[in-house]
């Protein structure tokens, strides 16, 4: 290309990048013209619409807006607008990147980290998402900054003594760690001497969770990443009466379990949502063949109408860690800011992919198996449960579980997108895919009345593709403006490489 060209080209690309920019005051009315309106809610694509959006509302979507006045006007000629992507499974408190050793040290680091956090679920598209175990001090901490996706969330997880999580924690610190509680009798040998038992009921568990602004309740039946640990469990009792406390309450009931036996128990429970899918049942581990028992799982689940959390980046992220595959990926630049990647790439960076070694030469439970395969096996049983489910007519929805461990497994906002391609690439339909990540899931945690589709009155949280995501699942990689409460963003000024270089942060 000649230089002149080139220079051209720049000049348009930075007009282009004004127009928004220049804007990005209060944007009370804005106009996106000629565009292709793709709606959950419609049975097809509508060409050629203008999208009126007022006070952070959509307010109309007309064949011509002559007439109305807008602040800002964004040119869709060729381009597709769909409602926002929701990823209904994230943990926003958890950084898994630096270890908690060096914290100190890299604090700089870290703040930069969580400052880019937000950008990085917009910048992939996700303008909301719900933290299943929120804790305000360490979760909340985006809401109010300028650039955040909405956050809703599950309170605080309602967790046993001896249990998946307060195991790992002496019983004198559990209550800070994890201070919704429930007390079961059979687990009293592990309850925290400090704690008044009927203080922890399941009913006292819904209510702190109401008290928190939540929209969900989340439990866990967990017996240890089938059969690596051995840890206590909500009894069928205590989840029933969770269940029907949070129903009473007007709250989603979401259980996490990824076993055919703990799908089984949520399912029991009448879970609304199962927060995981399924790669442990009996059988050989690194034999990924689906048997009679998580296929029972999975007809139960179809039966029962219990929406599932397919979490494929759960097992894939683990195999990321291990190949260190990411870091290499040019698409992480975008997500992580250098300071970041420059500390994973020292060797104090790589204590993530010691400690999972660790964990696998400690806990392995075929240690004759490397855990590559281990991992590879899971990832095979993850995504044929996630098609046969799908297949049987059930309802998937888009939540990752970000970040699900340690490492550089479940980059922020990548990771929803990986997500959905490692969907795409298992087969399921890219019209199955678009719902799941947008009105499925608003639906499942009552959220349709403000966001989802592409509807007056809704939430203007918006994404400009420049590529049809009914044609190509890399289309949800090719966003030209991410609109959060009707202000737009050009997607390049949400990425880390363009953390502190943006004025509108
Ligand atoms: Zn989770």
């Amino acid at each position: 290309m000649k230089r002149q060209t080139i220079k051209i080209l720049i000049c348009i690309l930075l007009i282009s990048r004004m127009a928004i920019a220049a804007e990005t005051g209060p944007a009370e009315t804005v106009l996106i013209e000629n565009v292709t309106v793709i709606s959950p809610h419609l049975d097809q694509a509508q060409p050629n619409m203008d999208v009126l959006i007022q006070d952070g509302r959509i307010l109309d979507i007309v064949k011509t807006s002559a007439g109305f006045h807008a602040n800002i006007r964004i040119d869709g000629q060729g381009k597709f607008l769909i409602p926002g992507l929701i990823d209904s499974h994230v943990h926003l408190g958890h950084n898994p990147l630096i270890n908690r050793t060096d914290l100190k040290e890299y604090q700089t680091i870290h703040n930069e980290y969580r400052r880019q956090l937000p950008r990085s679920f917009l910048f992939h598209g996700f303008t909301s998402v719900i933290d299943l175990d929120y804790e305000p001090a360490r979760s909340g901490w985006p809401t109010g900054t300028e650039l955040s996706p909405e956050i809703y969330h599950c309170g605080r997880g309602v967790r046993v003594a001896g249990g998946y999580g307060p195991a790992f924690v002496p019983p004198e610190f559990v209550h800070k760690v994890f201070p919704n509680l429930v007390y079961e009798q059979r687990h009293s040998n592990n309850w925290p001497e400090r704690l008044d038992p009927d203080l922890y009921t399941a009913g006292a568990a819904v209510r702190r969770v109401v008290q928190s602004g939540a929209i969900c309740l989340k439990t866990y039946s967990e017996s240890g990443f089938g059969g690596v640990f051995d840890w206590s469990q909500p009894s069928a009792e205590t989840l029933a009466a969770l269940s029907k406390a949070a129903h009473d309450e007007g709250l989603v009931f979401v259980v996490h379990a990824n076993s055919a036996t703990d799908w089984q128990r949520a399912i029991a429970a009448d879970a609304d949502v199962i927060a995981h899918g399924l790669w442990h049942w009996n059988a050989d581990r690194k034999d990924a063949q689906l048997t009679s028992e998580p296929l029972s799982a999975i007809e139960a689940a179809v039966e029962n109408k219990a929406a599932v959390q397919p979490s494929l980046r759960v097992v894939e992220g683990e195999s990321n860690t291990l190949d260190q595959g990411l870091m290499q990926d040019q698409r992480i630049l975008d997500v992580l800011t250098p300071g970041i990647m420059d500390y994973l790439r020292s060797d104090k960076g790589q204590w993530s992919l010691t400690q999972l070694l660790e964990l696998y030469r400690k806990h392995n439970p075929q240690p004759e198996i490397v855990p590559s395969v281990l991992i590879s096996a899971s990832i095979q049983r993850a995504t044929d449960s996630m098609v046969t489910f799908h297949q049987s007519g059930g309802a998937l929805l888009l939540g990752t579980d970000t970040p699900a461990q340690d490492g550089t497994g479940n980059p922020p906002g990548l990771n929803g997108f990986l997500e959905m391609t490692s969907w795409a690439k298992a087969g399921i339909p890219l019209d199955s895919i678009f719902r799941s990540a947008t009105l499925d899931n608003a639906r499942a945690f009552k959220l349709d009345h403000e966001i989802g589709s592409i509807e007056p009155g809704k939430q203007a949280d918006l994404l400009l593709l420049n590529t049809n995501p009914l044609d190509t699942v890399e289309a949800y990689n090719d966003i030209s403006v991410v609109m959060i409460d009707g202000r737009p963003i050009n997607r390049g000024d949400l990425s880390a490489r363009s953390l502190d270089k943006n004025p509108a942060q």
